[in-house]
């Protein structure tokens, strides 16, 4: 549907308004939209629903005669208008994906919008985990996951990432657990269950946020800190005790943080990303506590999308390239600063080998349109949008970009891009014009229609796409050849020289061994460097591939424990991928999914669910 979009400055003013089409929201913003959420929620455990009144505050055109907002599940009690007189509402059909448009009669008039209602036990956005299935298992938990569309199944509202808003909450909880969102939060448990958030920053929906359980604070500096269940509490800072250099290494790249505090939380393992960048509070797996900060790539990542994402704002789905792509590349560059180029080089090449791997397959699968930057998921789960492609692909010709205009420029003219379009939503076109005037145009440079265009809207990997290089990766390549072409030697560590290696040098590694080593070859590499019972999440994941593809026994229980305790999306799906390549593999897949899926939130089930073919 084709709707305006307010361009959503802090005041509110509508004075840039420009033409937008979203096809995964049924809200008409430019006939009415949402400026304020007030929301008193209570949290019910037992019967895994939400019991909530939504307040909003409105602006509508003189002429309105209605409110549509969008919905998911959600069992609507009663809508009326701030003064006790009720308004007159109906439930549209309900769409795949996209659930049912919510229509309040209201008049120009009307200010204010209150909803009563409740979420069902399915919401999609929820998951509800019982006490084993947390770190500490002493009490349940609750997780909100809002992105890409998931929002409208835990509130009413207008779920458009061009649509912002600020709100209040307060939420009533059981006694003894701690509520958080995508706010300014407490730091302690009180005696009353019941807590009080603001976000005073204008926000698109899919970045409102929750998190209950048994939760503590630890400070990691003066404006940031991390929570999570005692148990992993200290762990957890001691991971994350360089975040505060990472946000000062970000600031002078591209300007102040807007957002007052920056903390993470550390969720249970079922949370389906590596994490989301929930403004103040970002949500992370805690698959990525290593032991040695070797993960933590993640954070600068979530980190950076306080800028691009949560500043400046992908307009649609079709636009997401512009939220990941900027975030990877300034992720990459945050890395450099504080840990060197050699570091984020090895990053680099180890998503410039995923990326190409997700072309081939999706080239392969017939989805040769979702290989573009620019996507068109009319119809269809924005999800098939979260790809290497908007990532890694994205970083890719920002870095190009780089490449050809010098870093200084381009620093300039990305610190310019996010001061001037904060708190704004993006579109791939306004972006190249933006581009063109600002940067190429400006400065003179040779950077044709036919380069941007073959990325943005071309299939695949442009030839020109620039090459990372790391010095360790030739080394750890050197040695790999060079063992495969000896056959057995006893003194494995010692002959690889690789004492010192990094997780990114492992990685790279594992990665590069030949699909087939056979049994006697796995057990000489675990047996010297023992990848089956490493603690490294990642290291794992990408060891369990060979696993499964060498039919190599012995590690067999640590993949199923791994599959059935780990909810992260990126893990699971080339694990269950290679699993079913077998007909043996594929039932051991299902007996593994039936245990583990109750683990898992929808984002994660859901992918699951299609990949095994289960209704
Ligand atoms: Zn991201």
């Amino acid at each position: 549907m084709l709707f305006l979009l307010g361009c959503g400055e802090l005041s509110n003013s509508k004075s840039h308004i420009m033409t937008i089409n979203d096809p995964h929201s049924f809200a008409r913003p430019e006939i009415c939209s949402i400026t304020h959420l007030d929301w008193k929620a209570k949290i019910h455990f037992g019967r895994k629903v939400i019991s909530a009144t939504a307040t909003f505050t409105i602006e509508t055109s003189d002429s309105a005669s209605e409110l549509i907002l969008d919905t998911k599940d959600l069992k609507v009690h009663s809508v009326e208008n701030g003064n006790n007189e009720s308004l007159n509402f109906k439930m549209g059909e309900d769409i795949p994906h996209l659930g049912r448009p919510l229509t309040i009669e209201i008049t120009g008039a009307t200010k204010r919008v209150v909803i009563e209602y409740e979420t069902s036990p399915e919401a999609e956005a929820l998951q509800w985990l019982v006490p084993a299935q947390t770190a500490d298992k002493t009490s349940p938990f609750l997780f909100t996951q809002s992105q890409a569309i998931l929002a409208r199944s835990w509130l009413p509202i207008q779920d458009s990432p061009g649509v912002r808003f600020t709100y209040r909450a307060e939420v009533s909880v059981p006694q003894g657990l701690l509520a958080l969102m995508s706010a300014a939060n407490p730091t302690t448990t009180n005696n009353t269950g019941i807590y009080q958030f603001e976000m005073k920053q204008p926000i698109p929906a899919y970045l409102m946020a929750l998190a209950v359980g048994r939760l503590e604070f630890a400070s990691l500096g003066p404006r940031s800190g991390v929570y999570a269940e005692p148990s992993m509490l200290q762990k957890s800072a001691h991971e994350f005790e360089d975040l505060e250099e990472m946000i000062s290494s970000a600031e002078t790249l591209y300007g102040p943080y807007q957002w007052d505090r920056y903390d993470l939380i550390v969720l249970p393992p079922s949370f389906p990303f590596g994490g989301m960048e929930n403004p103040r509070l970002t949500f992370v797996t805690p698959t990525i506590l290593a032991g040695d900060k070797s993960l933590t790539s993640l954070v600068a990542h979530e980190l950076a999308h306080s800028w691009s994402g949560n500043l400046v704002t992908n307009a649609t789905w079709d636009d997401f390239w512009l939220n990941e792509g900027f975030t990877v590349y300034f992720e990459n560059r945050i890395m450099e600063a504080v840990y060197g180029r050699e570091y984020s080089e090895m990053l680099a090449l180890l998503a410039l080998q995923d990326l190409k791997t997700e072309i081939e397959d999706l080239i392969k699968s017939g989805k040769e349109a979702d290989t573009h930057l620019k996507l068109n998921l009319s119809g269809r789960n924005p999800d098939d949008g979260m790809t290497a492609i908007a990532y890694d692909k994205g970083y890719f010709f920002l870095r190009l970009l780089e490449e050809r205009v010098g870093r200084a420029r381009f620093d300039d003219f990305l610190k310019g891009y996010f001061a001037k379009n904060a708190f704004k939503v993006m579109t791939t076109e306004t972006f190249i014009d933006q581009l063109k005037r600002d940067l190429i145009e400006a400065s003179h440079l040779d950077i044709g229609d036919d380069l941007l265009h073959a990325w943005i809207y071309g299939p695949g990997l442009p030839d020109n796409c620039p090459l990372p290089v790391s010095g360790k990766f030739e080394n750890v390549d050197l040695a790999i050849t060079d063992w495969l072409k000896n056959a057995s030697k006893s003194n494995l560590e010692k002959e690889f020289n690789s004492s010192s290696w990094s997780t990114h040098e492992w990685l790279r590694f594992i990665r590069q061994l030949p699909d087939t080593l056979g049994a006697q070859r796995m057990a000489s590499l675990d047996s010297a460097f023992g990848f089956t019972v490493s603690g490294n999440s990642e290291i794992f994941a990408a060891w369990a591939v060979h696993v499964i593809a060498n039919d190599y026994k012995p590690a067999y229980d640590h993949l199923e424990a791994f599959l059935i305790n780990t909810g992260r999306r990126k893990f699971l799906m080339p694990l269950y991928t290679e699993l079913i390549k077998t007909e043996e593999g594929k039932q051991m897949a299902k007996a593994i999914y039936q245990k583990a899926r109750p683990n898992y939130h929808y984002v994660s089930s859901s992918s699951i669910d299609a990949l095994l073919d289960i209704k």
